[in-house]
């Protein structure tokens, strides 16, 4: 059997830019993707953040399969019956290179999996890797399918749940507390409908975050980003909570689809489309080793998502680590030395990037995001904030300040608050 230069698991986003940049290079390369074509199995909410991409496509959104670009960011706090948002946009969103697109998964996976092809990689599909190939203490390649396939190095980019970094012991198994789970439905809408509903015109799209009470204390939130003729919705919320409230992430999703602000944007849809996955979010704690002789990790295998409370982003994490892999094994092919020793540069590579850098500075966000006050106390306290100064009852005002005094001491002491903003202050 012919030995590879590498064999990549997984045809994500991690795994695609590896399978590219190792291409391009002209390594003998191999992807294995256990889906019946690349980005069959896959889902996520669908924002994605292009300068990652740009190093290969520098204008990708004329070629690739993006669903809109993103000209304004929501953020709503809701309570059972009321939503306080704000909104951000600017004109520099609506002109290339656009900041964010809306893309589903099936189709830009496979446009991705094709530029792999292309480049002269080749891309196994409807193959799982089973368990890896040892040569003494080195990996020495994969087991799929029934067959041995040897290889230099092996990338794992197999996503959250990575059985194989698991086997390699680059990782244990993940705490349930690092986790979140995540649920989405593509809801069906004629596109007259979206750009009324959104205020959004041609191609433009929104990104619309919310966190609040739909969560019964989970931390998480939801979100909806308008694709073509669709919209995507979904809940991505923590694992160990959920399980601790026996509450299921699907019931949570119904409550938010049956908010007053939500059932009016979803009216007359239908649902195409229902998925859940995993997402790793305990940033720098949960990151494994990240190589061993013979192999690498990359993207959500490695645990490389950055979730600040305001984003959630793992898709650029994955192209830039996968990237970052696959110039450690073409320097590692040059010297024909694939040891532990030799890979140690892709943890230095990951340093110089973004990568290691975001997921330092917030290193912290992850502890604060599991504060329950603020999917019940700060959104509760917010929209009755709202509804005083904006309800006229008739009766004589009162100095605003007095207003949020009122609510604030209902809900929670101005000292744990003060901690609070101490601890955001820290994180974030
Ligand atoms: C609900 C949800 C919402 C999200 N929203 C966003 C968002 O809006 N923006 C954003 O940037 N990120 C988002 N993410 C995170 C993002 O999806 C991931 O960070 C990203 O997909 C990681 O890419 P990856 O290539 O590392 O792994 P994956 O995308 O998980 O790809 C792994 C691939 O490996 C394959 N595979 C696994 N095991 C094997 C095996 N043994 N053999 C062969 N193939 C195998 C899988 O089929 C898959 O194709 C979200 C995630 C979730 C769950």
């Amino acid at each position: 059997m012919k030995k590879f230069d590498a064999i990549i698991i997984g045809a994500g986003p991690a795994g695609c830019a590896c399978g590219l940049t190792l291409a391009k290079s002209g390594l003998d390369t191999l992807i294995v993707e256990r889906g019946k074509f690349a980005g069959a199995k896959n889902m996520w909410g669908g924002a994605f953040y292009g300068p990652s991409l740009y190093e290969f496509f520098p204008d990708f959104w004329k070629e690739a399969p993006v669903e809109r670009y993103i000209v304004r960011h929501k953020y709503s706090l809701l309570t059972e019956d009321a939503a306080l948002s704000f909104d951000f946009t600017t004109k520099k969103y609506r002109k290339p290179p656009y900041n964010g697109f809306s893309v589903l998964r099936a189709r830009f996976d496979r446009w991705f999996a094709a530029k792999v092809e292309q480049a002269g990689a080749v891309v196994a599909t409807g193959l799982e890797a089973e368990d890896l190939l040892w040569e003494g203490s080195a990996v020495a390649g994969i087991k799929a399918g029934g067959d041995e396939l040897p290889a230099h190095a092996v990338v794992a980019c197999d996503g959250v749940n990575s059985i194989l970094a698991e086997k390699a012991g680059l990782r244990g198994k993940i705490s349930p507390r690092d986790i979140k789970q995540g649920v989405k439905e593509v809801i069906q809408l004629p596109r007259p409908l979206i750009e009324q509903r959104f205020n959004l015109r041609g191609e433009e799209g929104i990104a619309w975050e919310f966190i609040g009470t739909f969560s019964r204390g989970v931390p998480g939130g939801a979100f909806i980003y308008t694709n073509k003729e669709s919209l995507s919705i979904g809940i991505v919320v923590q694992l160990s909570t959920l399980t601790e409230k026996r509450v299921s992430a699907n019931d949570l999703l119904e409550d938010f689809k049956h908010h007053p602000e939500v059932e009016n944007l979803l009216a007359d849809g239908q649902l195409v489309e229902y998925s859940a996955h995993l997402v790793p979010v305990g940033g720098k704690a949960m990151m494994p080793s990240l190589y061993a002789d013979g192999m690498l990790v990359a993207g959500d295998a490695a645990g490389l998502t950055l979730t600040t409370g305001l984003v959630l982003e793992g898709a650029n994490f994955a192209i830039a680590s996968g990237k970052a892999a696959a110039e450690t094994v073409i320097r590692a092919k040059k010297t024909g030395d694939f040891s532990k020793r030799s890979l140690a540069h892709y943890p230095e590579l990951l340093e110089k990037s973004y990568i290691l850098e975001d997921l330092k500075t917030f290193e912290n966000a992850p502890l604060l995001l599991e504060n329950p006050r603020f999917y019940s106390h700060y959104p509760e306290m917010a929209c009755e904030l709202a509804e005083k100064i904006f309800t006229n009852d008739g009766k004589q005002r009162k100095k605003i300040w007095k207003m949020f005094r009122e609510t604030q001491k209902s809900k929670i002491s101005l000292w744990q608050m003060l901690r609070d903003l101490f601890r955001i202050k820290r994180s974030i």
